[in-house]
């Protein structure tokens, strides 16, 4: 059976810049708006009578109904069902916002179990290198991009079965990606990688070609399909080491002139802090400042390592921090003072990086951790509370992309989840916020709605076969892998061919 589509295999590899693949095929153009498939997306649907609606962290309703018409929420309260409305039966169930995963790199899923009892300097060299190689093999010489869409289906789909609506990844193959998302039915926005200095030279894309490609995503996918966007773009030097100074002053430039959004990971090991302490005599965050990178159109990944001026410098520009909390503990890169962050009324979002250090696509076990991680490490039980972390996962994840999502009201983009009440870890609920923080799982998320269209109901997936996207994945995962080993970048490689 065909599962890839015939523009991601290299026998209809797409010359740069050209339209047409050599064996005729199109590549999907993103601005055809709503595809046949698609049309039942618009149809209004009406969630009926729910035993829980929650609105946000601070607002929950009870046997109401939630009415999305299009790609919106309509209205919340009472409402007489119509013909050819879509009626889903809501009782015993919490209807929530769509968790927002707000930084993650979906390349990774198939990396995931690789690591463990190594730090992340060296897990690159192990790891991430070798799978690097491989894949810009395929993309930068085959124009194979079939490993890009598989990895990006396998992730929407854990993330859909996990009830995340919506994630930022930083990623490579962006083309792939995104179709994967189109396909799939999932919201996200490509966070674009930019890195010229720190990585081994063959990883490394010419600097004018890697802005080239970058600004021609923004062209093809921002903002995309134009009638219901679902795709954004942000902009993604990947780390102050991995950009260079020139790098980050473009960054600047093209965010301005463009109006994008920006997302850099700051501070996650105290190697970064030191490194930029030698090479620049300041702090990460403080380094970035000096290229006008610091203001509200940035998310700052990890923040591990701050100070309070840099703290206070996070407070005054309005940044969103993005904390992950299970990829902080796993490479033993610390714990980041969220609390704190919190208390100066800086936005936190949560995410889970990526499935190399988690290794998981799963919000509800991320909110678990976010709070108890600081109870413990604050030996203070009352210092990060459920509705905060709830908060984190739903309207600050939402600010961090710079969508209207992340609460139930209307006028609000209809990401919306539906989780089964009627299991034996759930019930009673006594305080339903608390119950999907440190109760609820994945797997009890029954349906999905993105962007006004069911996605995932009763646990099955409406707009793809599931069994296709794990063979993909098992099928170009295993064969990544295979092929990493005897990437030159592979630490025994030399050593293997002795
Ligand atoms: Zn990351």
């Amino acid at each position: 059976m065909e599962r890839y589509p015939a523009w991601t295999k290299p026998a209809c590899a797409l010359a740069r810049g050209r339209r047409r693949a050599p064996c005729g095929k199109r590549r999907p153009d993103p601005r055809r708006g709503i595809s046949d498939k698609e049309v039942a997306r618009t149809m209004t649907i009406l969630i009926q009578n729910a035993s829980f609606i929650v609105c946000d962290a601070d607002h929950v309703l009870q046997d109401q109904d939630l009415l999305i018409e299009g790609n919106r929420i309509a209205g919340i309260g009472r409402f007489t069902p119509q013909p050819g409305w879509d009626i889903i039966p809501a009782h015993g169930r919490a209807v929530m916002p769509g968790l927002i995963n707000a930084h993650t790199h979906l390349y990774q899923n198939f990396l995931k179990g690789l690591n463990d009892g190594v730090p992340l300097v060296d897990w690159c060299a192990q790891v991430l290198y070798p799978a690097a190689d491989v894949i810009h093999t395929d993309h930068w010489q085959a124009h194979d991009e079939r490993l890009g869409y598989a990895w990006s289906l396998a992730g929407a789909l854990e993330m859909i079965q996990n009830g995340t609506t919506c994630c930022i990844n930083m990623d490579m193959t962006m083309d792939a990606v995104f179709q994967a998302w189109l396909d799939i039915g999932f919201r996200g926005i490509g966070a674009v990688t930019l890195v010229d200095q720190w990585i081994p030279e063959c990883l490394r894309r010419e600097p004018a070609l890697m802005r080239q490609e970058a600004l021609g995503y923004v062209e093809r996918w921002h903002g995309m399909p134009a009638d219901s966007p679902r795709i954004h773009i942000m902009l993604a030097p990947s780390t102050p080491f991995l950009a260079s100074p020139a790098l980050l002053r473009w960054t600047a430039e093209q965010r301005d002139r463009l109006g994008l959004r920006v997302q850099i990971h700051v501070a996650e090991t105290r190697y970064e802090v030191e490194q930029i302490a030698q090479t620049a005599g300041t702090t990460p965050l403080r380094y970035l400042e000096r290229f006008g990178l610091v203001d509200e159109r940035l998310t700052a990944v990890h923040c591990v390592h701050m100070d309070e001026e840099d703290l206070e410098l996070l407070r005054r520009r309005e940044v969103v921090v993005v904390h992950n909390p299970k990829s902080n503990l796993k490479l033993g890169s610390g714990i980041a003072p969220v609390p704190r962050m919190l208390e100066l009324g800086i936005p936190v979002a949560l995410a889970n990086d990526g499935a190399a250090s988690n290794d998981l696509l799963d919000m509800f076990e991320e909110m678990r951790c976010a709070a108890l991680i600081q109870k413990g490490a604050a030996e203070n039980p009352g210092v990060l509370s459920a509705r905060q972390v709830f908060r984190m996962a739903t309207e600050y994840g939402a600010r961090a992309c710079g969508i209207p999502a992340g609460v139930l009201e209307a006028g609000r983009l209809a990401d919306v989840v539906i989780v089964n009440l009627r299991r034996p870890h759930l019930v009673p609920v006594h305080d339903i916020i608390n119950t999907l923080v440190y109760c609820a799982k994945g797997s009890d998320v029954e349906t999905v709605i993105i962007d006004g269209r069911v996605v995932m109901r009763g646990r099955q997936l409406q707009t793809m076969n599931e069994d296709d996207i794990i063979a993909m994945a098992e099928e170009r995962g295993q064969d990544l892998r295979r092929r990493s080993l005897h990437s030159p970048l592979f630490p025994g490689h030399r050593h293997a061919e002795e």
